[in-house]
């Protein structure tokens, strides 16, 4: 897909619209994590180092079309100039005569934060009159904001139809990234899927199987496709009504030459308790009180293996409950491994989802990886092959 990105943009003098997502997790109206916040870092220096003036646009939180001061982006202002280096102005809205107000009294490369577009219902309606009225304070489009993109909301694909429309460079830095991971990989590519339910991943797996060489299922999910092939699961997390359909998905990968690599041995317990005695136990052998919690060593060792024999790596949802050690074992070891393999330039290692972002992180490997996605459910739809509104608007 080609998209305009800023290197082509002029910008001297232009009001830019900005869409960024800094949804990031507060208490007591304190950031604990700004990692959303240094992802905009890139667009609004560039913007700012083009004479433009930077009017950022964001969600936050579900506010369902009303004004809810607990959901005040106003807090943000503050974090973000201490960031930027430069001052952040905020508007009480971010349209009619409180916005407009304080983009008429921006000067080049001044930053400006408006108030959550979540405030008004025609945000998320994707409302073409709201989209107008956000337009009328910008003369180009910038959307920065991959991990909203799934949603075609006024401020993340209306907007696109109205002004010249660019990708920021988070946006141009995930889709590059994920591009090079699924739509046109180095072969072969291997796709590692966990976490713990098949139900939520369906879709994913359907297309996966489609367009990898290889396919390693682990985590919770790993627990029904070992039901469906006749295995004991004990008292494990096993979505047994979803057999038939796990058998699908094993036909489905063999008709598209898509190698599955099911687990070969598994960590049990009785407990999911930290420092809980674990038990590597064959395929079946699990009494009827044990739950299968990790991936066994074999079945990694197997894993590292196929990441040795790859070119490309996809990576969602941890191969056990990496939460509560020692079941983080077979996760940490698989994700070291493919780290290695990034950093030693054998491996494109590309991963993403809250849960294996944190596992990544806990593992003190996602720095080596060759991209992590945060952006959760976008990343998610993107990898089940579903076109993401937000950027497809953005598409030249
Ligand atoms: P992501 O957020 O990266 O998409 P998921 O939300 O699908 O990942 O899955 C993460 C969850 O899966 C974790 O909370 C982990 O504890 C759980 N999980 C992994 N293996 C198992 C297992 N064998 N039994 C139960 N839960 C598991
Ligand atoms: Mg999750």
């Amino acid at each position: 897909m080609s998209f305009k990105t800023l290197d082509t943009a002029d910008l001297a003098g232009k009001r830019a619209l900005v869409r960024v997502d800094i949804n990031v997790p507060m208490a007591d109206g304190q950031v604990t994590d700004d990692t959303r916040l240094r992802a905009i870092l890139p667009t609004v220096a560039k913007l700012r180092a083009g004479g433009a003036k930077v009017i950022l646009l964001a969600h936050f939180d579900r506010p369902k079309g009303k004004r809810v001061p607990e959901m005040s982006l106003a807090p943000l202002a503050a974090p973000l100039a201490g960031l930027v280096g430069a001052p952040v102005a905020f508007a009480g809205d971010c349209i009619g005569p409180a916005a407009k107000a304080a983009v008429d009294a921006m000067k080049d490369g001044d930053v400006l934060l408006l108030e959550n577009t979540r405030f008004h219902a025609g945000e998320e309606k994707n409302d073409l009159d709201f989209a107008k009225a956000l337009a009328a304070n910008g003369d180009l489009y910038v959307n920065d904001a991959f991990s909203a993109a799934h949603r075609a909301h006024a401020s993340t694909e209306g907007l696109a139809h109205l002004l010249p429309a660019y990708a920021g460079e988070q946006m141009r830095l995930e889709l590059t990234a994920l591009d090079k991971a699924l739509g046109d990989p180095e072969r072969p590519v291997l796709g590692i899927v966990g976490g713990s339910k098949v139900s939520t991943k369906l879709d994913l797996l359907r297309n996966l199987v489609t367009k990898l060489d290889k396919l390693a299922i682990g985590g919770g999910m790993a627990n029904t496709f070992l039901y469906a092939q006749g295995h004991d699961v004990g008292a494990s997390y096993c979505e047994k009504e979803l057999a038939e359909t796990a058998r699908e998905i094993i036909r489905l990968a063999g008709q598209h030459n898509c190698k599955l690599f099911l687990p070969i041995d598994i960590v049990v317990a009785e407990k999911l308790a930290p420092g809980a005695a674990a038990r590597v136990r064959a395929l079946g052998a699990i009494d009827d009180e044990e739950r299968i919690l990790d991936a066994g060593p074999e079945t990694v060792e197997r894993l590292c293996r196929a990441m040795a024999n790859s070119k490309t790596l996809i990576w969602n949802g941890p191969l056990g409950v990496f939460e509560i050690p020692p079941f983080d074992k077979g996760t940490v070891a698989a994700a070291r491994y493919a780290a290695e393999l990034a950093k030693a330039g054998k491996l494109v290692a590309v991963a993403g989802g809250g849960d294996t972002v944190a596992a990544l992180n806990a593992a003190g490997c996602a720095d080596d990886f060759t991209f992590v996605s945060t952006a959760g459910g976008a990343f998610l739809e993107w990898m089940e092959g579903k076109e993401l509104p937000g950027v497809a608007a953005l598409a030249t």
